[in-house]
């Protein structure tokens, strides 16, 4: 019976919440079907960490990382540390440390949930944003000087490459490919940016050559956030760079519902490295330590991490029971406009998890 080898970091605020949630029913999952199993292996790393040892992480920390099949990470935030300390001291750490490249968000809207958009139907939202991970806007290169001085000079300097490019969009031509509509949009800001996002552009088309079967267009990033409000449907699978797709895959959170559902996973394609899921909200502060979480982000993290490591029936069966779930309204936590806790929404899985799976199997 295979076993994966899982790392856990729950980080910080409601991510101490949400991820212990995941394992549970990952645990659930495993021991209904039995046919693989989980070693689960937890790392207190964030803002605490910080507090005692002076970093988000131990310094030889990736190593400890770097045999497992799969990283389940919740947040970094703290309200005590500047949050480019502990974006860059962990979650980016890991991101780049082991070229997590593609960074995949789906956006639908669950059954049972309600969409801000008064007249989008649920089918017309079904969006997978790529999300450029490991350079663009995001790549750290800058520099301050004069600190404190009238002539104080700070850049952040947006650094594209012609492989990196190629590589997130060859991956993003083949995700679009893979889906039924088989329809990609490159998110571009190359009126403005003439440089690095005319590049990108071109790589576009050259790489367009090699998917003949696949539907692209391009549209500069201020009209896409338009487009997702008043076109949703004219939308499938989404390119971006870092900062672009940061942004988008928030919008496209909100317009499906709540920050609270949105999953996404940190890939390396090549497989050189484990790959990292997690839900797309943050630390969520205001809400922490009070069960209030919804870890319904955390469980479709999940499922992605599930087809990730090849275990596509177990990823379904998560799946439908996340929307059982989800489509009963007494089930939805505050962030949904319910009353349910954290614990309410991870036991009823659990449980459609059982029964599924006990159904299956009376059915077979
Ligand atoms: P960070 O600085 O770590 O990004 P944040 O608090 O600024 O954290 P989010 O954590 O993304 O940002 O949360 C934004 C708002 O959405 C918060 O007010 C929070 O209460 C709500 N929220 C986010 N995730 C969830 C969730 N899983 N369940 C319930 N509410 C959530």
């Amino acid at each position: 019976m295979k076993t994966y080898r899982i790392a856990c970091i729950p980080g910080d605020g409601i991510g101490k919440e949400v991820i212990p949630a995941g394992q549970e029913v990952l645990a659930a999952l495993a021991a209904a079907r039995g046919d693989f199993g989980f070693d689960f292996e937890s790392f207190g790393w964030g803002g605490d960490w910080y507090r005692r040892h002076g970093a988000m992480m131990p310094a030889d920390g990736l190593d400890a990382l770097r045999n497992k099949d799969a990283i389940l990470f919740g947040s970094a935030g703290d309200p005590d540390i500047p949050d480019h300390i502990t974006l860059w001291g962990l979650r980016l750490k890991i991101c780049q440390g082991f070229d997590q490249y593609a960074n995949v968000r789906p956006t639908r809207i669950l059954p049972g949930i309600t969409t801000p958009l008064a007249r989008c139907k649920p089918e017309d939202l079904d969006w997978v944003i790529v999300r450029e991970n490991s350079e663009g806007e995001y790549a750290g290169v800058g520099g301050r000087a004069h600190q404190g001085h009238p002539l104080e000079v700070a850049t952040d300097v947006s650094m594209m490459t012609r492989a990196g490019v190629e590589r997130v969009q060859r991956f993003a031509f083949k995700l679009a490919q893979s889906r039924p509509r088989k329809k990609l949009t490159v998110i571009t800001k190359s009126n403005a940016q003439r440089h690095a996002m005319v590049m990108w552009d071109e790589i576009a088309r050259e790489v367009a050559r090699d998917f003949p079967d696949v539907s692209w267009d391009k549209e500069l990033v201020d009209a896409a956030t338009a487009r997702m409000v008043n076109r949703p449907a004219s939308l499938d699978t989404i390119v971006a760079t870092n900062l672009h797709a940061d942004i988008l895959s928030d919008l496209a959170a909100a317009l499906a519902g709540s920050l609270g559902i949105a999953p996404t996973g940190n890939l390396d394609p090549e497989r050189r490295y484990p790959s990292m899921f997690e839900p797309i909200h943050g630390s969520a502060f205001d809400i922490m330590g009070r069960g209030l979480a919804n870890p319904i982000g955390t469980f479709w993290s999940c499922v992605m991490m599930l087809e990730y490591l090849g275990e596509d029936a177990a990823a379904a069966a998560l799946m439908s029971a996340i929307e059982s779930v989800t489509a009963n309204p007494a089930l939805h936590t505050g962030d949904l406009g319910g009353k349910a806790k954290t614990v309410d929404v991870t036991r009823a899985v659990i449980d459609c998890l059982a029964a599924g799976v006990n159904g299956n199997r009376r059915a077979a």
